[in-house]
């Protein structure tokens, strides 16, 4: 993949933050200043999945007409309400307008609290190893040496594996089941199996459907994904990215408010109308609809939209207090997670493709205290660092900017290759602690196991089936023996 050497304005963050307000001041300084190497004006394009959709423009927080000033946004509006649009046709959508307003000299800035689209933009071939595994589970077409595995499973294996629980079971309360579930992924995916305690019956469970509904083993599927990784560490064009931010108990107080602010704004109009539109949407629409719109899919998976539903088919004052209160903590648990797929995925992701040299600058501006301090914190800095970029100038160490800065951008480079995870996160079973074969006691290898060996118990029990009291040293995994006993 050739790496494109034109520059886009990358602005992520969560809801409520002020990456719209940042955008718009950005794109008015490329307008403006002198300083903006030849580029002809900057368009904003939107990454945000609600705000794809026409409607709802309050509770989804678009952004004002009053407040754009004149620059374009993009993307924005342009889908009908029940309308499916995915990661792969907006990354598609953004690239082709992209290209264009590159030919045109102008600037792209891409905005967007939808952080796995825009980590799909800015990093290619990270999108073929998901799609492949949403293939239909119903007629699992097996690859040629799980086939053969299959065939060599006991029947009661084989009937388990057709008649995978719909929910994991309790291991406290069905340790037999929880012990069948692991035996069965130990048979199959052995690597996979020793990744998790066989109590971990959710994921054991987890990785039984993935295999299923790819036919294939979930550890090579882990590995395709890492060696697709390593290709996508390379960014599909020249990106400076911008993270605002704001310490979690500001942002908080500023979302509730925000809440209180769309109702006075008329959110509750917003919600009746689209309301109404679905219904006579689905009566004019030719495919056909049930009277009821499907709500799990376009805009009406807007966080607010479905509380505020559920007071107007029953209006009271409680269910009103409830739906606030029910779109207040919504608002926040989704700001944790924006908080925590930046953290966790898109900056690590980054720092491996920062490894040598810098290719993706990644700067922190603190939004925590508005007012005064939005200038000089966020608008004055983020316009100097975007002028150095465009101009090719050498850029400021990130970590120096605030405090804010170097507390969350100096994390340790955390693992990402996911088969380096599977494999530094073996779990081996102590044999001088398993009394029931059935009920192995499973350790997590390196600290964890040196933990566990060290322990009173251990040693207890390593004492008294003194045949076997060197296993703790010995490397080896012994879940085959205990498994073919
Ligand atoms: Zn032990």
């Amino acid at each position: 993949m050739v790496v494109s050497c034109l520059p886009i304005i990358a602005i992520c963050g969560t809801t409520g933050v002020g990456k719209s307000k940042l955008a718009v001041e950005l794109a008015l300084h490329v307008n403006h200043s002198c300083r903006n190497a030849g580029w002809r004006c900057a368009k904003v394009i939107n990454a945000d999945a609600m705000q794809v959709y026409q409607g709802l423009d309050i509770l989804t927080n678009k952004v004002p007409e009053t407040e754009r000033q004149g620059i374009p946004h993009l993307l924005m509006g342009f889908k009908k309400p029940g309308e499916q649009y995915v990661v792969g046709e907006w990354v598609q959508d953004t690239i082709n307008l992209i290209d264009d307003m590159h030919k045109n000299n102008e600037l792209p800035i891409v905005v967007g609290g939808t952080s796995y689209w825009m980590q799909h933009l800015i990093f290619p071939n990270r999108l073929v190893a998901k799609e492949s595994s949403v293939s239909s589970s119903k007629n699992t077409i097996w690859s040629e040496s799980l086939e053969r595995c299959i065939a060599s499973l006991p029947p009661e294996l084989v009937a388990l594996l057709y008649n995978l629980p719909d929910e994991a079971p309790s291991a406290k309360l069905h340790p037999d089941q929880a012990f069948r579930l692991h035996k069965l992924l130990s048979a199959l995916d052995p690597t996979m199996s020793q990744r998790w305690h066989w109590k971990d019956t959710r994921k054991v469970l987890r990785s039984l459907e993935i295999l299923k509904e790819c036919g294939r083993l979930p550890s090579s599927i882990i590995a395709e994904q890492a060696a697709s990784n390593a290709q996508g560490s390379q960014p599909r064009f020249r990106t400076l990215c911008f993270w605002l931010y704001a310490n979690p108990s500001s942002l908080t107080n500023r979302l509730d408010s925000r809440v209180d602010e769309m109702i006075s704004h008329g959110l509750l109009d917003e919600v009746v109308n689209l309301r109404e539109l679905a219904k006579s949407g689905s009566r004019t629409d030719s495919e056909e609809r049930s009277s009821t719109s499907d709500y799990t899919v376009g805009i009406y998976q807007s966080i607010g939209f479905r509380e505020f539903c559920n007071y107007l088919d029953a209006p009271s004052e409680a269910a009103y207090k409830e739906a606030m209160e029910r779109m207040k903590i919504s608002t926040r648990q989704y700001a944790k997670r924006q908080i925590s797929w930046i953290r966790n995925k898109l900056i690590p992701v980054i720092n491996a493709a920062n490894i040598d040299e810098t290719i993706i600058p990644l700067y922190l501006l603190d939004a925590t205290t508005l007012g005064n301090a939005w200038m000089e914190n966020v608008q004055v800095p983020a316009a100097e660092i975007q002028d150095a970029f465009l101009e090719g100038h050498r850029l400021p160490d990130p970590r120096m900017l605030s405090e804010n800065a170097f507390k969350l951008l100096s994390v340790s480079n955390k693992v990402v290759d996911p088969t380096s995870i599977l494999q530094s996160r073996k779990r081996r079973i102590c044999p001088a602690c398993t009394v029931q074969s059935d009920r192995p006691v499973m350790i997590e290898e390196g600290s964890e196991w040196n933990t566990h060996v060290k322990t009173r118990s251990h040693r207890r029990m390593a004492a008294k089936s003194l045949p076997q009291a060197d296993h703790h040293n010995n490397s080896e995994c012994q879940s085959k023996e205990i498994y073919s006993s």
